[in-house]
Parts: C-alpha cells; sequence; structure tokens
C-alpha cells in the first residue's frame, strides 16, 4: 500500500419519475425514485422499479456520476424518456452531491507510477 493520494469523486445521483400530460404505462409513479452512490443502487422501502426504464437508463448513470465539461450534453440534459413509446413517464437524473472513493478500495488494478 503507498502513501500515495488515490482519492476520486464521483456525482451521487437521484433518478425521479416525472409526470408528463401523457398517462404513464408502466408500473412507475410520479415521485418515485432511485439512488445512485458509487456503484450501489438504492430506493425507498417497498418500492419498485420497472426492469425496462431502468435498463434504458443505466448505461448513462457512469457518465452523470463523473464530471462532465460545460457544453457537453450530458451536462445539460437530465430528462431520459420512458423506453415503452406509449408511456409519458420521463426519468430525470440529478446530481445530488459528490462523494471521495479510493482506488485501492474500488478495484485490485494498480495505478500506473508516473514513469510508467
Ligand atoms: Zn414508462
Amino acid at each position: 500500500m503507498s502513501d500515495r493520494d488515490d482519492t476520486f469523486t464521483l456525482y451521487d445521483l437521484r433518478v425521479e419519475v416525472v409526470a408528463t400530460d401523457r398517462p404513464m404505462v408502466c408500473n412507475h409513479r410520479e415521485g418515485d425514485y432511485f439512488e445512485l452512490s458509487g456503484e450501489n443502487l438504492s430506493m425507498p422501502t417497498g418500492q419498485t422499479f420497472p426492469i425496462y426504464p431502468l435498463a434504458a437508463i443505466l448505461p448513462l448513470l457512469p457518465a452523470k456520476q463523473r464530471e462532465t465539461e460545460p457544453n457537453d450534453w450530458m451536462t445539460t440534459d437530465m430528462d431520459i424518456a420512458c423506453p415503452d413509446s406509449n408511456c409519458g413517464g420521463l426519468f430525470r437524473i440529478t446530481r445530488t452531491g459528490k462523494r471521495t472513493f479510493r482506488h485501492g478500495e474500488v478495484t485490485l488494478v494498480p495505478l500506473r507510477t508516473a514513469d510508467a
């Protein structure tokens, strides 16, 4: 174990169901949400979240967890449409805070040394 600083920062995320003027078809209700911290997804006790919209949202989350450039659409766009084209539900991804992690605690792959 090195004394080298191996910390990095990720955003904590909240993904919340937002209603539109179209009815929601899937089993998600306005205000339902889940949160992501590092690799851990959590949701309120007893609440469920349908797998089809979850599958559509998941690929975006690692990018949203990381710092992005101000002009990048990933920075500005936060509403994801439900993949069911008949469903009016949106999923709003909000960065709720920053959390610090240590490289050595999340992977066994060593950091490269400065002269590598
Ligand atoms: Zn839906």
